[in-house]
């Protein structure tokens, strides 16, 4: 059934793409793909699947199923990603030297598909601040990147202004700016609903605020990404040459294959943008553009600043420390444990000084009443040592029974802290006591949906 979109909306992409717009209007009315990002940390290539071609690690499904059914998404197995945003990949290979330690800023983050694409990319001696303004927004960002299970990276809930605290910081910033959404229309019909020029328009008012209070976190040399789901130039190449207009930067054009089909868009001062149409690729409307920066002085550790967290007593370093495979500085805040990079270097503590965290690093433990709590985020995090723990592997009904923290038969023997475990990854903790068992997963997480008689598969296994 053909979809009705607003009758501005039609007229501004005739004019934009001539006889082109009827083509891309229809290619909206069909229904749009399904992709997944693999996590390289965890899971293995499903080779019987179809390749995203531009991603490394991203596969189409043939149909969508109810991921909230597998435990393997909640495993951090994969991400449920819209295929052509996994284009971020290539471009920060092309315009970021990977094998550097990075301070990378992915400034507009939730839910988390750039963030835990960005933190599979980077290297050990690299850190990722994801930050999201909208409070309840960053505690799914922190849900969806503790499930990822890298180690280096804080969350953190600021407006883009307060990054002026942290100026010349940051190698790489990526925007993905909110937007008017109309490389969503297909995906998400509220999307049509909430459109309108004037909203278009209050949009690129917005991208250009946020990106200009960006900038100055941006260290010369530096390189910002700058995407958004939506085909109108205002918002897009348009907003970069604007930015051109008030900054000092250059344009990074990509190489890209042709066979791809990715539109090249074009702008004053050498601007090169990318725009993906989803009548040429499988994957909804999606822009990207890098710049790299070229003034501006770079951030100077502050050379008497204490480090603004506290070691964790010996005792309890001693007992954790073997938990992880890696080594790690560990630090207590409140009644809670974290593990650090070695070294707390003083880029760490500015960023824990100077931003508001959701969190930082690892969640190894809790302590309660002097005993320690392992951490959901320990069970989670690719760092973690499984073989510590004694674990407890579920087939598929039980591991979705654990994941709605409900009950099911002890078939352990021994009392204390098992380990969870689903398709051998693990998903969480229990504590046996006795005859009975304390389920620990984290009550907002929980899977409220009922469990159907019969649970369909995704294919992934
Ligand atoms: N990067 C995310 C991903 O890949 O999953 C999607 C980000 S979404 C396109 C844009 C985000 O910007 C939203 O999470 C939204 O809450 C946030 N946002 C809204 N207004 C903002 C503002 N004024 N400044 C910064 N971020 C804002």
């Amino acid at each position: 059934m053909k979809t009705n979109f607003p009758a501005s909306f039609s007229n501004r992409l005739q004019v934009q793409m001539g006889a082109e717009a009827s083509t891309l209007l229809d290619a909206l009315s069909t229904t749009s793909p399904t992709s997944i990002r693999i996590n390289p940390n965890k899971f293995h290539t499903p080779v019987k699947l179809e390749k995203v071609p531009w991603s490394s690690h991203g596969y189409y499904l043939e149909e969508r199923p109810s991921f909230t059914l597998d435990p393997l998404m909640h495993a951090g197995a994969y991400y449920v990603q819209e295929a052509s945003s996994m284009f971020l990949e290539e471009v920060v290979k092309q315009t970021v030297d990977l094998t550097q330690p990075l301070r990378v800023l992915d400034l507009c983050a939730a839910p988390g598909g750039k963030s835990t694409l960005l933190a599979s990319l980077l290297n050990k001696e690299s850190m990722l601040v994801s930050n999201e303004v909208i409070k309840s927004r960053a505690e799914i960002l922190a849900e969806n990147l503790t499930k990822w299970g890298a180690p280096n990276v804080v969350v953190s809930n600021n407006d883009p202004r307060d990054f002026d605290r942290l100026e010349g910081f940051f190698d790489l910033i990526v925007v993905d700016a909110p937007c008017s959404g109309e490389g969503l229309f297909r995906k998400d019909p509220n999307a049509i609903n909430e459109w309108s020029p004037d909203n278009a328009h209050l949009c690129s008012d917005r991208q250009r605020r946020i990106l200009m209070d960006v900038w100055p976190a941006l260290k010369p040399g530096g390189v910002l990404i700058y995407s958004t789901c939506t085909y109108n130039p205002a918002e897009n190449e348009g907003n970069i040459q604007w930015l051109s207009e008030q900054t000092q930067l250059e344009a990074l054009p990509l190489e890209v294959d042709p066979v791809l089909q990715i539109k090249e868009v074009e702008a004053a001062n050498n601007i090169v943008g990318y725009q993906f149409m989803p009548h040429l690729v499988k994957g909804e409307g999606f822009f990207v553009c890098a710049v790299r920066k070229l003034d501006g002085e770079e951030w100077q550790a502050p050379r008497k600043d204490k480090f603004p967290l506290t070691p964790t007593g010996k005792k309890e370093q001693a007992e954790v420390s073997p938990w992880l495979t890696d080594e790690r500085d560990f630090f207590q805040h409140y009644e809670n444990i974290l593990a650090l990079p070695v070294g707390g270097n003083a880029a760490w503590g500015a960023v824990i000084r100077e931003l508001r965290i959701v969190q930082a690093g690892v969640l190894v433990a809790e302590i309660k009443k002097k005993n320690l709590v392992p951490a959901p985020a320990l069970a989670l995090s690719t760092i973690f040592r499984k073989d510590t723990f004694p674990t407890w592997e579920l087939e598929l009904r039980q591991a979705l029974q654990y994941l709605r923290k409900e009950e099911w038969p002890i078939d352990r023997e021994k009392d204390g802290w098992h380990l969870i475990c689903y398709e051998q990854l693990p998903l969480g903790w229990v504590k046996r006591i006795a005859t009975r068992f304390n389920n620990y997963y984290p009550l907002h997480w929980r899977i409220r949906m009922e469990l159907p008689g019969e649970l369909p598969g995704t294919g992934l296994l």
